[in-house]
């Protein structure tokens, strides 16, 4: 299988290593929204591959919502000449919406950042963490 782009891999939701496996167990579950298997169901790379590597995620969670949010306001605000209230409100509306998203999408581009693609991970099934 030949390497796909890690953005649209990230996108996906597939393990960064195979490019196969998937990374959360259910597409969307509105109890446990961080529910990974302990490591790819295809290849066996570890998702958790040390404790607090998700912290990272955090921030890019924050820089994506924050840019986002942003513009939400400010289209509200210049496009449909709202008042500030209601800009705040459709942007609390929107964030409520898009919580699930950004929450696993941070998590799915943080691991596709710093985990390799292996063309042969697939045949190798041995357990990895980072994959250097
Ligand atoms: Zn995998």
């Amino acid at each position: 299988m030949a390497k796909r782009n890690p953005i649209v891999n990230a996108f996906m939701k597939k393990c960064p290593r195979c490019q196969e496996g998937d990374l959360f167990i259910k597409p969307f579950e509105i109890s446990n929204p961080l529910n990974m298997p302990d490591h790819c169901p295809v290849c066996n790379q570890k998702y958790l591959p040390e404790p607090g590597f998700y912290y990272g995620a955090m921030f890019l969670s924050y820089i994506f919502s924050a840019f986002f949010f942003l513009g939400i306001v400010g289209i509200c605000l210049m496009v449909f000449k709202m008042s500030a209230n209601a800009a705040i409100g459709v942007m609390l509306l929107v964030a409520a919406a898009t919580y699930f998203f950004f929450l696993r999408m941070s998590r799915s581009i943080w691991i596709n950042l710093l985990i390799k693609y292996d063309p042969k991970a697939r045949d190798k099934k041995e357990v990895k963490g980072f994959g250097y």
